[in-house]
């Protein structure tokens, strides 16, 4: 059984449609695939309704949080997607996406980039708006050769000269929400250092006497000396281990199912959620 728990669509800033996705899940041979769009649960309806046989998909989003100055993200499974007190924090963070996106467009107006709102909007398709929309207009401008060198200081990295800061949750508040909405809260990426500060593993220990129920190791962007770590850190503080691809479409590099979730994990997650209910694939209706 091949589980992968992390992906984007255009509902935030991947490039598949949650149909694509769903699709391109089930040609990679995946027998599940988690929907976690950043700060939003849009990309769901369509990813059912096109759901192949054979698919089971588990609804989910990566919360955008900050600790101590740090950016984290935390992935929420199979919570109910109306519980008031997460929708509207939901929404907290979504609605700071545009201007900020906006702000980041100002600083680079003023270090000489043409860009503007209009490209940025454009490139993002509808879906919420994010970095990695700007990061892309600056290399359809020839600013950069590739989104990852957007994402240095000389331009979109936190602290960067073009960055603008957004509105985070706390962390702590974040596990709570997310666990009174019937769901289960994944650390998601906790040693990419390459994105910037990294939470201690103070933090995480204290996360996880909060509730927080696993952590993600198998990701691109930790190495096999990181992954011993964590996972040495998960069997410490009694805490799950998940790996997933972090699939953004043609945005990144990493294919679906590059990183997978341990069977038993997964049935774990599904075990403690009570929010909502994996769903099989039909095959479409
Ligand atoms: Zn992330
Ligand atoms: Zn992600």
């Amino acid at each position: 059984m091949r589980i992968d728990l992390h992906t984007h669509s255009t509902a935030s800033d991947g490039t598949d449609t949650p149909a694509e996705l769903v699709r391109h899940a089930a040609e990679a041979g995946l027998d599940v695939v988690a929907l976690t769009d950043h700060d939003t649960t849009r990309g769901y309806a369509e990813a059912i309704a096109a759901l192949p046989e054979g698919l089971t998909l588990v609804t989910g989003a990566e919360l955008s949080c900050r600790v101590d100055g740090i950016s984290m993200h935390l992935l929420a499974y199979l919570f109910d997607p109306e519980e008031p007190a997460l929708l509207a924090e939901r929404e907290l963070v979504r609605d700071d996406r545009v201007p900020r996106a906006k702000g980041m467009v100002a600083k680079l107006n003023a270090l000489g980039v043409p860009v503007t709102w209009e490209q940025v909007s454009r490139i993002a398709g509808g879906g919420s708006v994010g970095r990695p929309h700007v990061a892309s207009a600056l290399v359809e401008l020839g600013v950069v050769p590739s989104v990852d060198e957007a994402f240095t200081e000389d331009w979109l990295a936190d602290g960067g000269r073009a960055h603008v800061e957004k509105h985070e949750t706390d962390p702590f508040e974040a596990v709570r929400l997310v666990k009174a909405a019937g769901g289960v809260t994944v650390f998601a990426h906790p040693a990419a250092s390459k994105r910037g500060r990294t939470v201690p593993e103070s933090t995480i220990a204290e996360l996880a006497a909060a509730g927080l129920d696993g952590i993600e190791v198998d990701h691109m962007d930790h190495d096999p000396g990181t992954r011993a770590r964590l996972r040495g850190l998960a069997q410490e503080l009694g805490l799950l281990t998940t790996g997933s691809s972090d699939y953004h479409g043609s945005r990144k590099t990493c294919v679906l199912g590059e990183y997978t979730t341990d069977p038993e994990v997964y049935g774990e997650i599904t075990r403690r959620a009570t929010g909502a209910f994996p769903v099989p694939g039909t095959g479409g209706v």
